[in-house]
């Protein structure tokens, strides 16, 4: 045990915010505004994070001439595929308007048509055009500038490692830092660590989504759920070799009429969905991933070649593009699914609060019920948003508890080597799934060795471990193929499984599912 007194450093805070994306920065503001002494940490530096990378825009109702939150409920739940808390849907997507306003006066600005008004583009599974942006295609990287810009107090380059509890709730957090192991006493703590697409071989996420927040989560005795649900994004620049973070190619090119087809120049999702490639993101997924298997190759095209003006309305996608020698404006591009978004996280309601008292999470680490089985595109940003706001206001009922951290140390916990890790993940737990290739993955990662972490990766590899098994376990009980969870033994939905399945980390160490969950095949 490391008593806090010989920690390498000390602090206290009201609220300590794990995670410098749109959910924690938005967090943080709402709860210094409040008069909360926060503190920020992040384990990368200011655009390290998934906000950075956001293209395709936020989704927010607007004109109700033409939209309505009934709307926006009813598409978002139609992507959810039964999952859906409806409450929680109309709780956020109610919220986002003044979530928008309040990004507006923070200096963020939205891209505009000739006419003056915000312009709205169309996305996957929307049935209108509802998706704000700025810069074309590079929304997040304006939600982060101008939430960096407010000038909120973040340390960079530390990376929270155990969350602190007594039978009273949170009392701490433990941090490694450039400075070493530290102890912040506090008695809130809210994770806003982002996603774990790093738990697969290629993805679209940065390198520091490795699921910490899911693992700080489970050790502090709060539930995960949905964790079987990870979006994989349909359209990645494929190129031959690329692994790890991949460049994205916005459904919103999609939206604005490219089209998918094969080597042989056939849609890839005609006679599949009445959306055609305007489908929920897995049904897209899954038609490339079978028209790649089908025919051998490993990777589709995006004909983008007829569209006026690309340049200016995807500057980024054409950088990628132009940078893998690949002009859209005459040439396909190359194109095929990644991991991208997890759909699931650690159980929250709409205010970020889990069952640990002074443990909160927003954003994409957590699982409020907004995206139920499948997220629909552009919900996350405008979660982020919301929930962010909300859970640090909530966190101002904890703040001025008298805390201490008495001892704690790290813990030893299981560890398997990145690259083997994501091959596993990659190979039986992607778009498609079966119960042969996930017991595969299950035993495998039974199997791992225990380690205490020595440093900050040696935490990120312990956080996938964990997700990894607590992802297999729950997908393993999903006998049924539901929203972005398709398992080929079994093809359709199940009402018998029409219910999120939790996971959390038993007092042996062991993971967990409740009891209603019937044996993993
Ligand atoms: C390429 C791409 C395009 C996307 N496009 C869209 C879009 O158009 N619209 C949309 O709504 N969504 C989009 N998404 C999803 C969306 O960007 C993310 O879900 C959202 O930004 C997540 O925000 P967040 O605040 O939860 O996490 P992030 O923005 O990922 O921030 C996570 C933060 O946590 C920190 N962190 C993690 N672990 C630790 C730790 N242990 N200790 C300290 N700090 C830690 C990281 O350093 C980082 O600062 C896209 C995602 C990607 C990858």
């Amino acid at each position: 045990m490391t008593p806090a007194g010989e920690a390498s450093w000390e602090a206290n805070a009201d609220l300590v915010v794990v995670g410098g994306g749109v959910a924690g920065l938005t967090a943080a503001r709402a709860a210094s505004l409040r008069g909360l002494k926060v503190l920020t940490v992040s384990k990368g530096g200011p655009t390290d994070t998934a906000t950075q990378y956001a293209q395709g825009g936020i989704a927010v109702v607007g004109d109700l001439r033409t939209d309505s939150v009934d709307s926006h409920v009813a598409d978002t739940c139609a992507a959810g595929a039964g999952l859906c808390d409806e409450d929680a849907v109309r709780s956020i997507v109610a919220g986002g308007a003044d979530a928008v306003a309040a990004l507006t006066d923070l200096g963020a600005v939205f891209d505009r048509g000739r006419d003056g008004a915000v312009s709205r583009t169309r996305e996957g599974g929307h049935s209108t055009r509802r998706i704000i942006h700025a810069g074309g295609d590079a929304t997040g990287a304006e939600v982060q500038r101008a939430l960096n810009a407010a000038g909120l107090p973040v340390l960079f380059g530390a990376a929270a490692a155990r969350v602190v509890t007594n039978d009273r709730g949170v009392v701490g957090l433990l941090v490694l830092s450039d400075e070493g192991l530290g102890v912040i006493h506090t008695p809130s703590v809210l994770l806003a660590t982002g996603g774990l697409g790093q738990l697969y071989s290629c993805s679209t996420n940065p390198p520091g989504a490795t699921a910490d927040g899911i693992a700080l989560a489970l050790d502090a005795g709060a539930a995960v759920a949905d964790v079987e649900f990870v979006q994989f994004h349909p359209t990645v620049l494929f190129t031959p070799g690329g692994i790890g973070r991949r460049p994205l190619i916005s459904e919103a090119v999609r939206g604005e009429g490219a089209i998918l087809v094969d080597g042989n120049g056939d849609s890839v999702t005609a006679g599949v969905h009445p959306m055609g490639d305007l489908a929920p993101r897995d049904v897209v997924s899954r038609a490339i991933a079978d028209r790649i298997r089908r025919l051998g190759t490993d990777h589709v095209y995006l004909d983008a070649r007829g569209l006026a003006g690309f340049a200016e309305r995807f500057p980024t996608v054409t950088a990628s593009c132009l940078a893998a020698g690949i002009d859209p404006a005459h040439q396909l591009i190359p194109v095929a699914p990644a991991a991208h978004y997890a759909c699931g996280g650690v159980v929250t309601d709409v205010h970020g609060r889990t069952e640990v008292s002074g443990l909160y999470a927003a954003g994409e680490v957590a699982r409020t019920g907004l995206h139920g089985a499948n997220r629909l595109a552009s919900n996350s940003l405008l979660e982020g948003l919301v929930v962010g706001e909300r859970a640090g206001i909530a966190a101002v009922e904890r703040s001025g508890l008298p805390v201490e951290v008495g001892s704690a140390d790290l813990r030893s916990r299981p560890h398997v080597a990145r690259d083997r890790m994501q091959a596993l993940m990659t190979a039986h737990a992607s778009v498609v799934r079966d119960g042969a290739g996930l017991s595969t993955a299950a035993s495998e990662l039974a199997g791992s060795v225990q380690l205490v972490p020595a440093d900050a990766t040696g935490l990120e590899d312990a956080a996938l471990t964990v997700t990894a098994a607590a992802l297999v376990l729950a997908a393993r009980a999903r006998t049924e193929s539901r929203g972005c969870h398709t398992r080929s033994d079994f093809p359709e939905a199940s009402e018998s499984l029409r219910h999120g399945i939790e996971v959390r980390l038993g007092s042996d160490g062991e993971l967990e599912l409740p009891e209603l969950v019937t044996a993993p095949n």
